[in-house]
């Protein structure tokens, strides 16, 4: 059966990324992949035209579709808004509406690329490490949330973490499968010495490990965590971890690689329905120069191939594709180094569409 993809170029630099990535999968539609594509829009781009970021229409496009690409949004025209209407509000809006509740980020450094980091090259190279963040729950949406006036006149701010064990669970499968197609590794980060919820996600993930016994579980704190992704970072296969360690977690993970042009994300729901987007912004200070790097964008659909339309051997080729180029020494902007060849956006894309 075709497979739906709602195509979301949102803002900045998204058009142009996007447009990267949608030449590569009509080359894979050209060669059979049974695939059609849908455009919808998100963001600053929706409100203009509609008034809202995540207009009815576009909402109602990612339901129906099997997954569904983004660019970025957002931008200094639209930083005044009210909260309620800003640009991101349309990407959140998207991945609760939807319930990704799993958001894979994987880090990976090409060795081609491992100057661009600022650690060594001996810690980083070869580096290979997926963060599985539960991406609908916990902190960010806990309730009660707010502000209150005590009696004395001062003024506190709280939120609520909490998790349920079906969260939980739902999660640590997510992670224990995608190990299974990697090295076979799960670390699980809490703060279970302090924060009873997650003494519940430690205990859950244990039991949830029973159904995997090829699977090796191990356990960390997140301070620990933090400070063994920049001293070691490749002893890690797969780390899983809840919604406020995840975010924190994966922006370190992805500074590791020192190129945030390169990273694609997945955030997927219990059907393995997903979303797929590079993990930098829509870099508006970059944008409309047909300069940024459309490699994230480009890896997200080989994210998509892989966890969404269940094409391995497809997602394969696109990364290599992805490697070949910068083996011919290809490289955008914010990856360029001396002695290499500096190239656009768009000619990029087409490098990319010839190695595939
Ligand atoms: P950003 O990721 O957009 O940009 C950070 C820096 O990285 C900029 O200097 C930018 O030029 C550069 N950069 C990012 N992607 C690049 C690429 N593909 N190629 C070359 N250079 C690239 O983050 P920011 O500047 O903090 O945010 C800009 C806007 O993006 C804001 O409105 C923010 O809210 C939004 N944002 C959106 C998302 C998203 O859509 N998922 C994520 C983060 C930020």
């Amino acid at each position: 059966m075709t497979k739906k993809i709602a195509v979301l170029a949102g803002d900045g630099i998204g058009p142009e990324i996007v447009a990267e990535a949608v030449k590569i999968l009509e080359a894979l539609r050209a060669e059979g992949l049974d695939i059609s594509l849908e455009y919808g829009l998100v963001g600053g781009a929706a409100y203009d035209e509609t008034g809202t970021p995540l207009p009815d229409a576009t909402l109602s496009l990612a339901k129906s579709a099997d997954a569904i690409l983004l660019g970025a949004v957002g931008g200094y025209k639209w930083e005044s808004l009210d909260i309620s209407v800003r640009p991101e509000k349309g990407l959140l809006g998207l991945r609760s509406e939807l319930n990704l509740f799993a958001n894979l980020r994987p880090a990976i450094l090409y060795p081609q690329l491992a100057d661009a980091s600022t650690l060594k090259p001996e810690v980083v190279s070869g580096l290979d490490l997926m963060i599985v963040r539960e991406l609908t729950g916990g902190i960010y949406f806990g309730q009660p949330r707010g502000i209150r006036v005590l009696e004395n006149g001062e003024k506190q701010g709280f939120n609520t973490l909490i998790y349920r064990e079906s969260e939980i669970e739902r999660i640590a499968k997510v992670a224990f499968e995608i190990a299974g197609k990697r090295q076979g590794r799960v670390c699980s980060v809490d703060k279970a010495n302090v924060l009873e919820s997650t003494e519940l996600w430690r205990e859950t993930v244990t039991t949830v490990a029973e159904d995997y016994p090829d699977i090796q579980l191990s356990h960390m704190y997140v301070d620990n965590a933090a400070m063994q992704l920049v001293r070691a970072p490749k002893q890690f296969d797969v780390m899983v971890t809840t919604n406020m360690f995840g975010d924190i977690l994966s922006d370190c993970a992805s500074m590791l690689t020192g190129s945030i042009g390169m990273l694609p994300s997945a955030s997927l729901d219990e059907n393995s329905k997903g979303m797929y987007e590079p993990i930098h912004g829509s870099a508006p200070d970059i944008a409309g120069e047909n300069i940024a790097n459309p490699l994230a964008t480009i890896l997200s659909v080989a994210m998509m191939l892989r966890y969404t339309l269940n094409e391995p051997v497809l997602a394969d080729r696109v990364e290599l594709a992805v490697s070949r180029v910068l083996d011919q020494g290809l490289r955008t902007a914010d990856i360029h180094s001396e002695g290499m060849q500096k190239v656009s956006t768009s000619e990029m894309g087409d490098a990319v569409i010839a190695a595939l």
